[in-house]
């Protein structure tokens, strides 16, 4: 079985990360490529882009964040 990565905090454009369902502040991270199918019908030209997933480490709630 895969080990989950370590959780820690983050900061988003030097805002500290906060869990909106239960307040939280330590996530782990993962990042996942944005190939669906279902984004090409939106003709979104970052279609193919990595999105990076903060996790939160205590309700499981993930935050998306697409990278320019
Ligand atoms: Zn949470």
């Amino acid at each position: 079985m895969a080990k989950k990565p370590e959780a820690k905090q983050y900061l988003i454009k030097g805002h500290p990360l906060e869990c909106p369902v239960c307040k939280n502040d330590t996530f782990w991270m993962r990042e996942t490529l944005m190939n669906t199918k279902g984004l090409t019908f939106f003709k979104l030209e970052w279609a193919n882009q990595q999105a990076q997933n903060y996790v939160c480490n205590n309700c499981g709630y993930v935050h998306w964040f697409l990278q320019p």
